[in-house]
């Protein structure tokens, strides 16, 4: 790789996207610098580009969940898998950085996803501090930095099409409390939405139903493991709650999954759970609005429990790939990523992504456009 490393940069909300050239960075002990293979475009990368989170450090290069070969390594590093990594090693690494393990969220409460220090590759680190972000020909993974070894049988294009999705899934999956011949609802049916039905499915649910849109989204959440699809367009909340109810032993789901990030999805979601249920809440990644509930009904009666889910840990990063180690034979993760775009043509990726026309759009910062 040359010592000029060209990246695509995001350089403030509602800006084109613009290719730039990066020194190579010297490299202290316990780092190292990967070759990227691919990344991705998420829905957070549209949200990025709208200027719809907060704290974000303009400009950036985006794409926090990334994939590739490690190019250099300075000294000992051991992946988080407990291996010794080396120099041509296939790798991922796990995006969030610098958690501190001494504030109250990190201590006191022990939910480190909330913790004050925690930094993101792609979404809270500066281009002005260099390579931390996948749309860029290399990465630069700092000492401390989450690494893991990808399995031999899990291709880039498998763990990228999981992504971010199936990280966020495997949490969810755990706030879930999901016991074997549960019934599981999922609103939505992006990355998060069509990874939750599929780890949900491997979990032991029995009937699983999915609310989304468009058709072809419908069809992949079948494919993922979805008994029942509905489609958002073309029905009513009165219907869908109907047919959920007829699918539920006229209950309800014991677990619904907001995966949609739509202030419509929780108050429509909340009455599908059944009574004493659980509701899970990993769509609102961002200010999506105000929410009109009624408390009353859809909760303290209802005996419901509502669970938020920010984030993922390190344990949710490797649980992932011991699923793609062991599903991605059968689990068509790799369908998720529908598209794979070259470093000049992100602006295509990101409107594609935003219209909905593509599940997900992958980056090969190597490809020619
Ligand atoms: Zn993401
Ligand atoms: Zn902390």
């Amino acid at each position: 790789m040359s010592n000029r490393i060209l990246a695509a940069v995001m350089p403030s909300p509602r800006q084109p996207i613009e290719i730039r050239e990066f020194d190579r960075p010297d490299l202290p002990p316990g780092a190292a610098l990967l070759r990227t293979a691919r990344s991705e475009v998420c829905g957070t990368d549209v949200h990025l580009w709208h200027g719809r989170l907060s704290g974000v450090p303009y400009p950036i290069i985006p794409g926090h969940v990334s994939a590739g070969t490690l190019d250099a390594v300075r000294g000992r590093i051991v992946g988080l898998d407990g291996s010794q990594l080396q120099e041509g090693d296939r790798v991922v690494f796990f995006d969030v950085h610098r958690t501190c393990g001494r504030c109250r969220a990190c201590t006191v409460h022990r939910t480190p996803t909330r913790c004050v220090a925690r930094r993101v590759y792609g979404i809270t680190d500066p281009a002005s501090e260099g390579l931390f972000g996948g749309w860029s020909r290399a990465i630069y993974l700092e000492p401390g930095v989450g690494i893991a070894r990808l399995p031999d049988n899990v291709s880039f294009d498998d763990y990228i099409g999981g992504g971010c999705g199936l990280l966020t899934a495997v949490h969810v999956l755990e706030r879930a409390s999901l016991r074997p011949g549960e019934s599981v609802l999922v609103q939505g049916t992006g990355a998060v939405g069509l990874s939750t039905i599929a780890l949900a499915r491997l979990g032991g649910a029995s009937t699983i139903v999915a609310i989304g849109a468009p058709a072809t989204r419908l069809d992949l959440a079948r494919t993922m493991g979805a008994d029942h699809v509905l489609d958002l367009n073309g029905s009513t909340v009165q219907e869908r709650l109907d047919a959920v109810r007829a699918l539920t032993y006229g209950e309800g789901a014991d677990v619904v999954v907001e995966a949609a990030g739509s202030a419509r999805a929780i108050e429509e979601g909340l009455s599908l759970a059944r009574d004493g249920g659980r509701y899970v809440v990993a769509g609102h990644y961002t200010d999506a609005g105000q929410s009109h509930i009624n408390a009353h009904h859809q909760i303290n009666r209802k005996h419901l429990e509502v669970r938020g889910c920010w984030g993922s840990e390190p344990g949710h990063f490797l649980r992932a790939l011991a699923l793609l180690e062991r599903y991605a034979s059968r689990v068509p993760w790799r369908a998720i990523g529908e598209r794979t775009y070259a470093l000049n043509r992100l602006n295509e990726a990101l409107q594609d992504a935003e219209r909905m026309r593509i599940t997900k759009a992958l980056v090969d910062p190597w490809a020619e456009a």
